[in-house]
């Protein structure tokens, strides 16, 4: 039987206006008819409900790039999980890069995000990875050390709804993607830190995805050597012909 393997893709601040989403997610669903495998798409949170309410199928789910982990309060400007998921979101992507760079996003903050969301309901993309890759490969205890810190709050049951996402940081937005190879490496390392942590059987069911850099050209080598259950996308998401090839090459076309 063929791999399902799911694709998330991640819209970041784009596109700037709600008529050009509703236009790019119009393409990617018709596109989207004879597809196997499951696609979510990440909007910018104010066009998250419009989307969910423009499509009725059960190929394309919706997910949220990041939410706060308090559900209420003074807290003028943020957006809790709870409202992700009663607008629609199933999933939540947690501790990008970009949020880690821009907003300060340190693991102790991570954590508390990963188990708010799941209490929400939601499913957790938690996103890791290197900002370099050192000779020494210090870079491996620094995984470890961030996947401790951020599944600080998650027990064996709660990780059935949380899924990882490895990111070398230095991929992300770039022109090339990490060797299939090195990918692998990551998945085998990142399933080693699982089980140190929980035991093999979470190990061995938690879904491990790969982004940086994910396109149209580099995908058959990804899915084919990578040894992933998924794929985190950037920039091609916002392409429906790619994001819809993307999808078709993971699971198997
Ligand atoms: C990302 O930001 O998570 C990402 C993978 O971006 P890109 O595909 O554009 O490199």
């Amino acid at each position: 039987m063929k791999k399902k393997r799911i694709v998330i893709g991640n819209w970041k601040m784009n596109p700037s206006n709600l008529a050009d989403a509703k236009k790019i997610f119009s393409r990617i669903k018709q596109l989207s008819s004879d597809v196997t495998g499951q696609l979510v798409i990440c909007p910018p949170a104010p066009y998250l409900y419009a989307l969910v309410s423009s499509y009725k199928g059960k190929k394309i789910a919706f997910g949220a790039q990041d939410a706060y982990w308090q559900n209420s309060g003074s807290l003028t400007g943020y957006l809790s999980p709870t409202m992700m998921e009663s607008s629609g979101a199933k999933y939540l992507i947690v501790g990008h890069s970009e949020r880690r760079e821009i907003a300060g996003e340190a693991p102790d903050v991570i954590a508390k995000k990963v188990l708010a969301g799941v209490e929400a309901g939601l499913t957790i993309v938690l996103c890791t990875g290197e900002k370099v890759r050192d000779r020494n490969a210090d870079y491996l205890i620094s995984i470890k050390e961030d996947l401790r810190e951020c599944l600080k709050k998650i027990d064996k049951r709660m990780m059935a709804h949380v899924m990882i996402a490895y990111e070398p940081v230095w991929t992300i937005g770039g022109r090339e993607a990490m060797s299939p190879q090195d990918i692998h490496g990551m998945t085998i390392y990142i399933r080693k830190v699982l089980t140190e942590i929980y035991d093999k059987q979470i190990s061995d069911a938690t879904q491990i995805l790969y982004g940086g850099a994910v396109n149209v050209e580099n995908v058959t080598d990804i899915v084919k050597d990578g040894e992933i259950d998924g794929l985190l996308v950037g920039r091609d998401s916002l392409v429906p012909e790619n994001i819809i090839q993307i999808v078709t090459v993971a699971n198997g076309k």
